[in-house]
């Protein structure tokens, strides 16, 4: 392992210099239950660690009048049990709870689920060198994909690990990020990045920025939520596929929808024309199963995934109709 320094940042400005200063070889640690990994695999060589840990205010749940403010330095841990999480947006609350083990939910915190970088095994292992990592070549397209993208990959094709971030983005969420000249507020739907917008990171984050917080609005009367998550090893695993809805019904009649997919693309995936479809339905009217197809329409799996698709379409029926029902 190559030698680096270990910075603990004081200050939201301070740790955004400390980075600048030693960037691009310098990463920031929050709860470090995955860059840590990377450093001693050897498939992260960096000079400078700037520890998020003590940051003031970091660390804290409040309720606003707008809704909730989440501090990145939040444990998953937290977020899973905190009552009026699950209260107010369940799908959250869910998603939290079926990240990884308590142990790894004791300690990884919500910038650090949100900012951390892909499991593909080609990208995990030192002695491939693909095109996330600046090389020519995605050795999953040819090679072992079973756990790979189905929708909207281009160059790579990655599944964005989060749960967290599939709940927050039906949720519809904003991600605060702190600068050296101070804060500014990204919609989630604008903080991740496809393939082909940067093969080379899955968010818009610049050297010198880091997520200091995430405000997620109060959903209005009539609102439900819920994450759902398919796993292959059912007591830990990372989402084969997952769906999070969050569905507003007034008398009877869808007038808000949001279904957003997770394991099954380089993003948390939006589906635009699935929320125009059930918007305006009657409860009884709607075709679950018919929804659950319309999800998938687009998917292009490729040599061993192909599964993901009868998956994820039957996942998000359930997810449907689970909040239909309530
Ligand atoms: C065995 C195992 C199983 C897992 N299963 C799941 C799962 O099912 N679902 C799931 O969602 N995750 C899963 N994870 C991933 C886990 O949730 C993450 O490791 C954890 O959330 C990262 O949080 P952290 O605070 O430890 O981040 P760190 O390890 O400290 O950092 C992770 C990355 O984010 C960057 N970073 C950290 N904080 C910030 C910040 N505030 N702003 C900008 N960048 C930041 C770091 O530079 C680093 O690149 C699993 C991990 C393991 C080891
Ligand atoms: S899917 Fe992406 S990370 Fe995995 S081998 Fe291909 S280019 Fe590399």
């Amino acid at each position: 392992m190559k030698p680096f320094k270990f910075e603990q940042a004081t200050t939201a400005v301070h740790a955004s210099r400390t980075h600048l200063d030693a960037a691009p070889d310098a990463r920031f640690i929050s709860g470090g239950t995955d860059i840590l990994a990377q450093i001693k695999e050897g498939t992260l060589r960096i000079n400078t660690l700037v520890s998020l840990a003590g940051l003031p205010g970091a660390s804290e749940v409040e309720t606003t009048g707008d809704g909730l403010e989440i501090g990145a330095l939040v444990t998953l841990s937290q977020i899973a049990s905190d009552p009026s999480i699950a209260e107010s947006h369940p799908a959250l609350s869910q998603a939290a709870q079926s990240v990884a083990t308590p142990q790894i939910r004791n300690a990884g915190t919500l910038g650090g689920n949100l900012c951390q970088r892909p499991r593909c095994w080609y990208f995990r292992d030192a002695s491939f060198y693909c095109r996330k990592k600046g090389g020519d070549n995605c050795f999953a397209y040819s090679g072992e994909n079973r756990y790979h993208a189905i929708l909207g990959s281009g160059d790579c094709h990655i599944v964005h690990p989060s749960d967290v971030a599939v709940a927050l983005l039906a949720l519809d969420a904003t991600v605060v990020v702190s600068g050296e000249s101070g804060d500014k507020d990204i919609p989630i739907s604008e903080f991740f990045v496809q393939p082909d917008v940067n093969v080379l990171a899955e968010n818009v984050l610049e050297p010198g920025e880091f997520v200091s917080r995430v405000k997620i609005p109060n959903l209005p009367s009539g609102a439900r939520s819920v994450y759902l998550k398919a796993k292959e090893r059912q007591a830990y695993d990372f989402a084969l596929s997952s769906v999070a809805s969050s569905l507003v019904v007034i008398d009877g009649r869808i007038t808000q929808a949001r279904v957003v997919l997770g394991g099954v693309a380089p993003v948390p995936y939006s589906l635009p024309h699935v929320d125009s479809a059930l918007t305006g339905q009657k409860i009884q009217d709607v075709d679950a199963q018919a929804i659950g197809k319309l999800a998938v329409q687009d998917a292009q799996p490729m040599s061993d995934n192909g599964y993901k698709v009868r998956l994820t379409a039957s996942m998000v029926a359930r997810a449907v109709s689970q909040l239909l029902a309530k």
